[in-house]
């Protein structure tokens, strides 16, 4: 990703006005915490203020967040201070998550396979590749079609996530859920849920 792709980034959160930013993880990757099915250690790739990193740090899983956003990431380390919780924020590209020379047995997304175009999709996809364990699961909130309008990131079809995920996973399960945004964001988002593992 470019520089500039990052200040754009970094732009939102220095605004305050991230409609994602709820203060709070989504409520569908609480329910797969609650269920059990977040293995350790896990990922939070485009983690933004790292709610979601925190929450499963909280649960006492291995938790580490990369995010583009040099002003989210601080925001994170803050919480995680303030919190008494021991995550790993790290200022980072996830078209290129091998820099991490590390892999996880999860890898959370929430909200960020959405954004990236069909070129950076792709490279996306093989990013996160690079640091999944073979047999590792990837837990991917997209908005779906079913969202109205096109205000915010691109709704993505369930083809679309098949024909994405087609070499070297295996999609599990796709659901419908929603993706939780700020009361002043004008419509309520619906979602995929999916899980997929890698070969
Ligand atoms: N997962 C967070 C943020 C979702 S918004 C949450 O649920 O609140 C999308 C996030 O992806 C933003 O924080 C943005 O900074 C990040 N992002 C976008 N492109 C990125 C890239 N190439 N590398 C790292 N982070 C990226």
């Amino acid at each position: 990703m470019t520089e500039d792709a990052f200040a754009r980034w970094d732009a939102v959160y220095v605004s305050g006005g991230a409609p994602w930013d709820i203060g709070r993880p989504q409520a569908a990757f609480v329910a797969l915490a609650d269920a059990g099915e977040i293995g350790s250690p896990v990922l939070d790739s485009g983690c933004g203020t790292g709610e979601h990193a925190l929450m499963l740090a909280e649960r006492g899983l291995t938790a580490t967040g990369v995010d583009a956003a040099p002003t989210a990431i601080s925001t994170a380390r803050r919480k995680a201070l303030e919190r008494g919780l021991d995550v790993t924020f790290e200022v980072g590209d996830v078209l290129a998550l091998d820099r991490l020379d590390r892999t996880f047995a999860t890898v959370i997304d929430s909200g960020v396979f959405h954004v990236f175009d069909d070129a950076d999709r792709a490279r996306y996809v093989s990013s996160l590749s690079t640091v999944l364990e073979p047999g590792g699961v990837l837990y991917l909130l997209c908005f779906s079609e079913a969202t109205p309008g096109d205000d915010g990131p691109r709704r993505v079809t369930q083809a679309e996530l098949r024909a994405a995920f087609a070499d070297g996973w295996r999609i599990d399960r796709i659901d419908a859920a929603t993706f939780e945004v700020r009361a002043e964001f004008p419509i309520q988002p619906s979602a995929w849920l999916a899980r997929i593992v890698r070969d």
